[in-house]
């Protein structure tokens, strides 16, 4: 009677004993234990083992939760905004991936508790890889500035497109139905405090909604349960001049809430 628990290591005892079960139902009457094939057998299922785990690590590593998450429901499976972007960057998934010139993820503080939220790229952000770089996006700057905000620090920018649509036409919802869970994968990394949502098109897709974006602001909405204020897309601005002063409301609306935020 062999005694497996002292004499060779549980691994290599199950697989002899495995062996030794099945030469017993063909009739075998006496088993020989060679100690090299054990020692051997033993040396292949300790570096098997250790492969085995290495690869749990590497897997576990990458999908780890944030076990820092406070407010949003679910959980990124990607430790950084870098690793997110690597993993998309490359993306086909709408008729937009083939005309895109650069893919624009995102910019700003990957720690940011306010986070801005337009629609897509245009040409400047499509050829920079940048979101709001153009006129547009020299605007918004201004506008943090006012408040104190800078796009390194306070807050991170992004698109619900990643990629540009051609002659900056509007996405289309199965566009944005495609591309939205990389922006929800985003605000999980971020986990902003605050989202302002920046024009018709980003607003109505966060909300789900069609109501009218002058009927939507002024007031505190949630997306996924983050506090979400809307306003004007700075390219509105830059066209309509009587929308600044209820944009510079929106602001100043935010701004208050993030003041009180930060005491809490
Ligand atoms: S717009 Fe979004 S879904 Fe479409 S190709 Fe670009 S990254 Fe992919």
């Amino acid at each position: 009677m062999i005694d497996w628990k002292n004499q060779i290591d549980s691994n290599v005892a199950v697989l002899l004993k495995r062996v030794a079960d099945c030469q017993i139902e063909l009739g075998t009457s006496d088993l020989v234990i060679n100690q090299k094939n054990v020692a051997r057998k033993k040396s292949e299922l300790s570096k098997r083992w250790m492969t085995l785990k290495k690869n749990k690590k590497e897997i576990t590593e990458e999908i780890k939760p944030d076990i820092k998450t406070e407010t949003s429901i679910e959980i990124s499976k990607y430790r950084s905004l870098t690793g997110h972007n690597k993993a998309i960057c490359e993306c086909q998934n709408c008729s937009l991936g083939a005309t895109r010139t650069k893919f624009v993820y995102g910019v700003g503080n990957p720690k940011a508790e306010v986070m801005f939220i337009g629609e897509a790229p245009g040409r400047d952000e499509d050829l920079s890889g940048e979101p709001f770089v153009g006129r547009a996006g020299q605007l918004l700057d201004k506008i943090l500035a006012a408040i104190d905000f800078s796009r390194d620090k306070q807050v991170y920018i992004a698109n619900i497109l990643k990629c540009r649509p051609p002659n900056n036409r509007d996405p289309q919802p199965d566009e944005m139905a495609t591309c939205m869970p990389y922006l929800r994968e985003q605000i999980r990394l971020i986990k902003p405090k605050i989202i302002c949502a920046l024009g018709r098109i980003a607003t109505q897709a966060l909300l789900d909604t069609q109501t009218p974006l002058g009927k939507l602001r002024g007031s505190w909405h949630e997306f996924e349960n983050t506090p979400l204020i809307v306003t004007y897309h700075p390219a509105a601005l830059l066209r309509f001049q009587k929308y600044k002063k209820d944009c510079w409301e929106d602001i100043q609306k935010l701004k208050a809430k993030y003041d009180i935020l930060k005491q809490e």
